[in-house]
């Protein structure tokens, strides 16, 4: 019998998996319907010899010394300060907007409280910022609005940033100063030999069992087990009985090219042209020196697995219907990026898995046994 059925090999359940075994030494097991751990941040030496991330581009930063000091203990890391250019009206410019981008892309040479003010000429002041489009026409104004943010919403996402929750494009932020960074978090790295390897660290401990290629639905009543932690979509562990959460695909084509590198920076953005949102070089984020490169293009899809839950009123009606009904369910948690159904960074699922094993810790010290208590844990997004 395990102590713990841990469905979900990405950041939410190896998280739970390692605390569970190496400080409250209980016996777990860890299933991933895929043929890796991982989850979304699984990356691998390509046939080239080139670390490539199989999910699209991931990027480390946050500003939780715990959770830094925590991954800390599984891996060393690379310092890497990611840099985005986007392809604006035939230039390549710095994005998020900041006082290179409006000088480019004007032919002007402002300082940055004169950048400041031609952003508050442009700006439209909202009462209420409650869309993505209040967010972005707010800060910098319609144009810049249409050159930057509305193109490349309506590719990611299949819906024009009017009817997407403020939180998505208030992710990227605007700057009156030189910060051609992309984000400016305190810690701002890589995992030095990838995250694949961060997880074997963090998951090989002799009371957690991993069993790939494992679906939960197939297999959830042949294994004994006293608690469930579940990472999956939640709705499909509810076999859609409320209707199924929108999710957001994407398609990946990676392509390796025989020159040492393809692009300037790690990522181009291309929100008007071309049916891609962007283009990522590997060999940036993690530093590898090799004579080829990598790249991969990311085209956004209605169908496929569930890459970006889609924050919007209705959706996250639809999901508190979900969080209720978990609630009641005792000796079940659900944690993580589709467990929540929240558009969180890695860091963010890292924080809500490290809170969920404390407040697990505190039940099982309470010996609760009948009275069911909330299993799901929200934290306060620490973006930009
Ligand atoms: P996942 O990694 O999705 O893991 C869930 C796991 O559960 C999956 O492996 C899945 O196979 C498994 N599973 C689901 N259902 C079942 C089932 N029924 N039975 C068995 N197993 C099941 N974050 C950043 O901080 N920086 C970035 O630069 C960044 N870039 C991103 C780029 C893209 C394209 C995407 C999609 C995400 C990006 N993220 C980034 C977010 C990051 O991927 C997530 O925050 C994180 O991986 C979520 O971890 P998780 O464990 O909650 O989910
Ligand atoms: N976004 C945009 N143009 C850009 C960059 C971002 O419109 O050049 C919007 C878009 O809606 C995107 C969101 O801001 O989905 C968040 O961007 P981020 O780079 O954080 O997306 P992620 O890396 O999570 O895909």
């Amino acid at each position: 019998m395990f102590d713990y059925l841990i469905v979900g090999a990405g950041f939410a359940g190896s998280v739970l998996a390692e605390r569970l075994a190496t400080i409250a030494n209980k016996k777990v097991l860890l299933i991933d319907k895929r043929n890796h751990i991982g989850g979304n941040t699984f990356d691998f030496y390509n046939d080239y010899g080139i670390l490539v991330h199989k999910y699209g581009p991931h990027i480390f930063h946050t500003n939780s010394r715990d959770v830094f000091d925590y991954l800390s203990l599984f891996t060393e890391w690379r310092q890497y300060e990611h840099h985005v250019l986007a392809s604006v009206d035939g230039q390549l410019v710095p994005i998020p907007i900041n006082q290179n981008t409006v000088n480019t892309l004007y032919g002007l040479n402002l300082n940055s409280s004169e950048v400041a003010d031609f952003l508050k000429s442009k700006a439209e002041k909202k009462d209420h910022i409650r869309t993505s489009e209040d967010v972005v026409i707010n800060a910098v104004g319609k144009e810049l609005y249409e050159k930057f943010f509305k193109g490349y919403t309506k590719k990611q996402w299949g819906l024009d940033p009017s009817e997407l929750d403020a939180s998505v494009t208030a992710r990227v932020p605007t700057r009156t100063n030189r910060d051609n960074r992309y984000f400016t978090d305190i810690y701002q790295a890589m995992p030095l030999h990838g995250y694949t390897r961060l997880f074997e660290n963090m998951i090989s401990h002799p009371n957690i069992k991993i069993m790939l290629n494992t679906d939960y639905t197939e297999v959830q009543n042949i294994i004994p087990h006293k608690s469930l932690i579940y990472t999956g979509p939640i709705d499909c562990y509810f076999n859609y009985c409320y209707g199924k959460l929108p999710y957001r695909s994407i398609d990946f084509k990676f392509e390796t090219l025989e020159q040492e590198f393809f692009q300037s920076v790690g990522t181009v953005n291309y929100p008007i042209t071309q049916a891609y949102t962007r283009i990522t070089e590997f060999k940036y984020l993690t530093g590898q020196k090799h004579p080829k490169t990598s790249i991969v293009y990311e085209y956004p899809k209605a169908d496929g697995d569930p890459y970006y839950p889609i924050p919007r009123a209705e959706n996250n009606k639809m999901y508190k219907k979900y969080q209720l009904l978990a609630d009641t369910l005792p000796n079940i948690y659900f944690t993580g990026r589709l467990g929540t159904y929240k558009y969180y960074n890695m860091d963010q699922v890292v924080a809500q898995s490290l809170s969920l094993f404390k407040k697990i810790m505190h039940n099982e010290l309470k010996n609760e046994t009948s009275e069911p208590t909330s299993s799901i844990l929200e934290i306060e997004n620490s973006n930009d």
